[in-house]
């Protein structure tokens, strides 16, 4: 027995918990989509994002959804939308920080269904999504919490002005702004200077899930071809 033979009723739940249509803004940037690739960012917002997912693929993002959802409400201050406009643009980014400990650092729950690469260090990507979070709040200590089914590791920062402001000057803001103009001029983002390969093929080791990027056939028509045979 798998995943795709438990219950109909269930797997319908996991599908409608994990596939979510989102409505963009033009000129309204995620935080998330900043760190990521900016040609799937592209994509989702011009030809949009396929509404179907396999069971076996939603089943892994279903528990961070799930417990992110319930453990941050146990804080006071929690799912806090920040917001950011850009200097010169009309353009803003966004991002909703999980939630605020006793101590008052910025805390960012991050599932991950092995911890081995973040045991020594956070990944950069999520560095970045702190200090968005942290600049925003004008907070200076933050934390990444990274939590598999099985373990628990977690990472602490603390900033300066200057590291904040420089990282939304130098990496935020143009960021918005290349991305705005890409989707503005109909130009697709060159997949060679954005392409990260865990956001294009990976494989989850341990469930062996392969998972692919939805716009992956687009990007390397011929290499999805020789990955399966
Ligand atoms: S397949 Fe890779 S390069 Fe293409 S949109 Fe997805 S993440 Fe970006």
């Amino acid at each position: 027995m798998a995943i795709v033979d438990l219950p109909e009723e269930i797997q319908k739940h996991i599908l409608e918990t994990v596939v979510k249509t989102k409505e963009y803004e033009s000129n309204h940037f995620y935080i998330t989509e900043l760190i990521g690739c900016p040609r799937m960012v592209f994509y989702n917002r011009t030809i949009g994002r396929p509404s179907k997912m396999a069971i076996d693929k939603a089943y892994q993002f279903y528990f961070g959804i799930v417990l992110d959802d319930l453990w941050t409400k146990l804080f006071k201050v929690n799912q806090r939308r920040v917001t950011h406009k850009v200097y010169g643009y009309p353009i803003t980014v966004s991002g909703r920080l999980d939630f605020i400990d006793s101590k008052g650092v910025i805390c960012d729950l991050k599932k991950t269904a092995n911890l081995f690469f973040v045991q020594k260090e956070a990944k950069p990507e999520h560095i970045s999504q702190i200090m968005f979070y942290c600049y925003c709040e004008a907070n200076y200590k933050a934390k990444l919490c990274y939590f598999s089914l099985k373990n628990y590791i977690e990472h602490s920062f603390t900033f300066t002005d200057e590291e904040l402001s420089q990282f939304i000057n130098d990496f935020v803001e143009p960021k918005a702004i290349n991305i705005s103009n890409y989707i503005s001029t109909n130009t697709v983002p060159d997949s060679e200077k954005t392409k990260k390969d865990w956001e294009c093929h990976y494989t989850d080791k341990e469930t062996g899930v392969e998972f692919y990027c939805d716009y992956y056939d687009r990007c390397y028509p011929e290499k999805k071809a020789e990955d399966s045979d």
